[in-house]
């Protein structure tokens, strides 16, 4: 499979478009972001007005996290920044429909988290006379001597091999 199209891809087109299109929002039509601000206990904490925190620094984190999340770069360390992002933003809202819709992001952010450690698929033993695979080498090696001395399959050690997938 090509890699732009792997599920890791996939996670994070998915992910960075929707930081993209809540930058988006926080540039050009953010009143609805100002207002959740204004309403959260965040307003009092902010060293700026909800205004320019929604301009200024929902819309540079978001168009960032979503840029970089499309290029791939670095993702593990933006899908963590993204999780912690996220688990703010559901703090914040605190409406609870909101923060269940928010909180299926997080499955996106801990999978692009976790994606590289998922092991890798289990190599396979190829029978180079019949073509057969199997997870153990042993087997291999049985098939292949039946297979060479008999030009036939052997149904007993077949049956360990891995269903071929192409
Ligand atoms: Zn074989």
């Amino acid at each position: 499979m090509s890699k732009y199209l792997g599920y890791n891809s996939l996670i994070r087109y998915g992910l960075g478009i929707i930081f993209i299109a809540n930058a988006l929002a926080a540039f050009f039509a953010p009143d609805e972001l100002i207002e959740i601000i204004k309403n959260s206990f965040v307003a009092s904490l902010l060293p700026v007005s909800p205004r320019v925190f929604v301009g200024v620094v929902i819309g540079l984190n978001d168009s960032i996290v979503g840029l970089l999340l499309i290029s791939g770069f670095a993702t593990r360390r933006v899908a963590l920044w993204a999780t912690m992002w996220i688990v703010g933003v559901i703090i914040i809202i605190a409406k609870p429909l909101d923060m269940l819709e928010h909180s299926g992001l997080l499955f996106m952010s801990a999978a692009l988290v976790l994606g590289d450690t998922y092991p890798a698929a289990k190599k396979l033993y190829q029978c180079s006379e019949c073509g057969l695979s199997y997870e153990d080498k042993i087997w291999k090696d049985k098939c292949e001597a039946w297979c060479k001395k008999h030009h036939t399959c052997h149904v007993e050690i077949t049956r360990r091999a891995v269903k071929n997938k192409s």
